[in-house]
């Protein structure tokens, strides 16, 4: 298998109530993309790894990327867009070598593991489409705009969707390729795929693989990898 990574990490993290980029927000004194970018590099499988960052704090980023990867590893800074999926579009367009699959990680998620991304990745190997998610542990209930209940949800049949979401390069193109055309906008790429009417297939996930969204998040990641260091 030829795997091409990607990490959208061009979040402006308004509801990190932060001036500056989320991802290099620091988790027990290193930046939080480091510890999302470690299981992916030391994997040692990714041909190119494709980082989205946003246009204006692109020298923060290099910087990183300074002091973070050692020379030769094949890591490349693509400026992101105004949504996460221009951000993955413009890494789709940069793929600069041959791969057969593509590997999407949220930058804002450190608590990957290298055991994750394997196996959503042979799954999608297997069936061309396959991401991580957990079973929801709540009922989940969609409202009107005045907060009145509409509905409930199965929860047996509730996942709640994390990365990574991996795919066959050509489907994932094609539906990136349909939803611009119709400029149709989601907030993951499995959807894009489903409306492409493809099967995407769901990986046991892990409800640590949290995504870094609110200040308390940094707590709970924190605690993790002290847990983790012990281990
Ligand atoms: O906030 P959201 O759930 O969209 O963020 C998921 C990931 O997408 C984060 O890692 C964030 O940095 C990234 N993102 C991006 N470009 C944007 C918005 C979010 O790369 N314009």
């Amino acid at each position: 298998m030829q795997a091409v990574a990607i990490v959208p990490a061009a979040g402006h993290g308004a509801r990190m109530r932060s001036a500056h980029p989320k991802v290099l927000t620091p988790l027990l004194d290193r930046p939080l993309l480091g510890w999302t970018l470690e299981p992916i590099l030391d994997l040692g499988i990714f041909s190119e790894i494709l980082i989205a960052c946003s246009p204006e704090a692109k020298d923060a980023f290099a910087q990183f990327l300074t002091e973070e990867t050692e020379m030769g590893a094949p890591v490349r800074l693509v400026a992101g867009g105004k949504t996460r999926q221009e951000s993955v579009a413009n890494c789709l367009r940069e793929i600069s070598v041959d791969c057969n699959l593509v590997a999407i990680h949220d930058g804002a998620r450190p608590l990957l593991t290298a055991e994750l991304m394997v196996e959503v990745l042979n799954r999608a190997n297997e069936t061309d489409a396959a991401i991580a998610a957990v079973p929801s542990k709540d009922t989940v209930k969609l409202c009107d705009e005045e907060g009145i209940i509409s509905s409930t949800l199965d929860r047996s049949r509730v996942w709640l969707v994390q990365t990574p979401q991996c795919f066959r390069r050509s489907l994932l193109v094609s539906a990136y390729e349909k939803a611009r055309r119709e400029g149709y906008v989601a907030t993951d790429d499995a959807t894009l795929v489903e409306r492409a009417g493809a099967p995407v297939h769901i990986v046991m996930g892990s409800y640590e693989n949290i995504k870094v969204t609110t200040p308390e998040d940094i707590a709970i990641c924190e605690e993790i990898l002290k847990q983790r260091c012990l281990e």
